[in-house]
């Protein structure tokens, strides 16, 4: 870490991080195929050594998953701090959820969406202090098939380039990675036909992709909904109608921004509670994961997990 010199403010936010964190226990689970999960952690991990939590780490295997993993464990713990990207968290979803350990995000990941909706740095060592200053939030979980999610979950383009995009592209080429292999995928890309039930109505669509939201990014910064955040309890769903591909580089400002739903061709309204029919069985692409088929039954689940956040 760089010496910026001694700052008052430093003393002060380290004594508040060290009243919070003195002997609280903490698992770390730190994915080891995550971008920056080879090194770099060190420093992180020292922050809240220094803040008084006695850390623990522990791995996941090909036997038990970070859910598994949090579950087994929980009584000997009073947080969980996962150290990956928005795959990573996937995987922590429901054993977040069913202990109720606080979760502590160290963004490690190619994209770090979960990350950027709370507010949490991308530098892991920011990132630590924040868990060791332990201001809270708590914040919704979506649900398809019974699979918990963070972000969000599409069907149609971005799950087929989850399925094209390897662990090796996503490594090499970070975010320009989703960017080859979108332009790809665009090329050949089609509508396909879906039956939307929702609020007491069924509608017919033609889409390229449909994605329901629980926070507020996905895909490197790509947003969902301009006000939509995890812990509004609400799932924000939108559908992308363009006939063509070309149509929808006209909407790439928009879908950055979040204000795709102003434009004719794009779908977009807030529920609870969503089913997604398509006549082929399609893959559901849950955070960056292909996790489930059409047909696809979502919900939220409001007030889900406790994350560590930026006070204000
Ligand atoms: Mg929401």
């Amino acid at each position: 870490m760089k010496n910026r010199g001694f700052l008052l403010s430093d003393v002060i936010n380290q004594k508040r991080a060290v009243q919070h964190s003195r002997g609280k226990r903490a698992m770390l689970i730190v994915n080891p195929r995550a971008r920056r999960g080879g090194g770099s952690i060190d420093a992180a991990r020292q922050v809240l050594v220094d803040a008084g939590l006695q850390i623990e780490e522990m791995a996941t295997s090909k036997d038990e998953n970070a859910s598994e993993l949090i579950s087994r464990n929980a009584d000997h713990f009073d947080m969980a701090i996962v150290g990956g990207g928005d795959g990573t968290l996937n995987n922590a979803a429901a054993g977040l959820s069913y202990s109720g350990l606080t979760l502590g995000v160290l963004p490690l990941g190619t994209a770090n969406d979960f990350a950027r909706t709370m507010g949490i740095p991308a530098d892991p060592v920011k990132a630590a202090e924040i868990i060791a200053a332990g201001h809270q939030a708590t914040v919704d979980l979506g649900e398809v098939n019974g699979h918990l999610f963070f972000n969000v979950a599409s069907i149609g383009f971005s799950a087929e380039l989850a399925g094209e995009l390897t662990e090796h592209a996503k490594k090499r080429w970070g975010t320009l990675g989703y960017g080859i292999v979108a332009a790809r995928i665009l090329m050949r890309s089609r509508l396909f036909t879906c039956y939307v039930d929702h609020d007491g109505t069924t509608e017919k669509i033609r889409t390229m992709q449909v994605s329901v939201g629980n926070g507020r990014h996905y895909g490197g910064g790509m947003t969902v909904e301009e006000t939509a955040t995890a812990d509004d309890g609400w799932l924000d769903l939108y559908s992308l109608e363009v006939d063509h591909w070309w149509r929808l580089l006209r909407l790439l400002p928009s879908l950055r921004k979040g204000t795709q739903g102003q434009w004719d061709d794009v779908r977009a309204f807030k529920t609870t509670e969503v089913t997604i029919r398509t006549k082929q069985p399609r893959p559901v692409n849950t955070d960056g994961e292909l996790v489930t088929w059409t047909p696809a039954h979502f919900r939220i689940r409001p007030k889900s997990v406790n994350v560590f956040v930026p006070k204000g």
